[in-house]
């Protein structure tokens, strides 16, 4: 059964994000949308990762830092409830640590280096050879991470599917070390949009490379970001035929206009020629207005008030202590080292 819209036995949901940047529009197809539906039935963990963030900003802490806050509020912002989401700080969770050494003697170095995300990742911020060894590693945290909450269903965007063969790895090498089963292995919860991308069609929509629509964007950067889309560059007269295949505009209609059946229409219009990219375009800015509006307003009300967003990460993170110190207790029993 279709796990969004709930199954008979329900799932453990852990998943997160890095606190680098407020969350953007690839986020909230890529994995926020599902996480409003499957709180209402699975038990769900969301991570802010606010260690992972550092891996690559080390120089830069307060870009972490600051941002810790801004996710939460966008959390809120979308309909993620506290009450029904554990909300939680990866550094108020020593175990995570723990576990992160305890698993980093299970991979090796040219494993980390053969995964296609961090691969890219490295090409793409230019660290050639000075990758700072948290960066390479951090799919072993990730692993801790997951392992941690026992989890068994983690929504993601398609970039994540090698961190998660990587846990899966590190989840058989601790059973076939214990002799029993003692890590359970997780499924990804890929959406329909995987992979959104930048306006300029480029690249993956990243906190990191200044490239994103954020969930806090004003209407005149709605407008600005919408205007500079890339279309079909053959596409010049109105009247020419267009192709839809890699045009952002129509791929960010897809994911977020509500009508099927309308895009459809319109693809049909566009590939035929007759439709003009400005019309796209104002077709698409309306309803991407329409919906950041009401986000954009309750984020700034969860912002004016940060004591209550620290408070969901103070009751969050206590409420994972004992679940994660209890994983950390069994990997170290298995490697001998509970004498004490
Ligand atoms: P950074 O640039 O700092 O890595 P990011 O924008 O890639 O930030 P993450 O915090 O790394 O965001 O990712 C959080 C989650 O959002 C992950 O599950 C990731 O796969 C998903 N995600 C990120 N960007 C996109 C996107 N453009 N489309 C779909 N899902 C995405
Ligand atoms: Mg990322």
């Amino acid at each position: 059964m279709n796990p969004i819209q709930g199954s008979d036995k329900p799932e453990i949901i852990l998943t997160g994000d890095r606190a680098t940047g407020p969350l953007h529009l690839g986020h909230y197809v890529g994995s926020l949308k599902q996480r409003v539906t499957l709180q209402k039935v699975h038990e769900q963990t969301i991570l802010v990762a606010d260690m992972q963030g550092l891996t690559d900003n080390a120089h830069n802490p307060k870009k972490v830092s600051s941002n810790i806050l801004n996710v939460v509020a966008d959390y809120l912002a979308v309909g993620i409830d506290p009450s029904k989401t554990t909300i939680c700080l990866q550094s108020q969770l020593p175990a995570l640590a723990e576990l992160t050494m305890y698993y980093s003697n299970l991979v090796t170095i040219s494993r980390l280096e053969r995964n296609p995300t961090v691969k890219s990742e490295i090409a793409s911020k230019g660290f050639e050879r000075s990758i700072p060894a948290g960066f390479l590693t951090y799919p072993i945290s990730q692993a801790a991470d997951i392992t941690a909450f026992n989890a068994s269903l983690v929504p993601v965007g398609g970039d994540q599917l090698p961190m998660l063969e990587q846990t899966n790895e590190i989840v058989r090498k601790v059973n076939s070390l214990a002799g029993r089963v003692v890590l359970r292995e997780c499924k990804p919860l890929l959406s329909d949009a995987p992979r959104l991308p930048s306006t300029d069609g480029k690249n993956k929509m990243s906190k990191s490379m200044g490239n994103a629509i954020n969930l806090g964007a004003s209407e005149k950067e709605i407008r600005t970001a919408v205007k500079s889309m890339y279309t079909d560059p053959n596409h010049l007269r109105v009247e020419d035929p267009g192709e839809v295949a890699g045009n952002v505009v129509f791929t960010y209609l897809d994911a977020f206009h509500t009508d099927k059946a309308y895009v459809s229409r319109l693809k049909e219009r566009y590939r035929h020629g007759g439709l003009g990219d400005g019309t796209t375009k104002k077709i698409l800015e309306t309803c991407l207005q329409d919906m950041i509006r009401p986000i954009r307003d309750r984020r700034n009300v969860f912002l004016s008030d940060k004591a209550q967003l620290i408070d969901v990460l103070v009751q969050g993170s206590q409420a994972s202590r004992e679940k994660t110190a209890e994983v950390l207790s069994n990997i170290k029993e298995i490697f001998g080292l509970n004498i004490l």
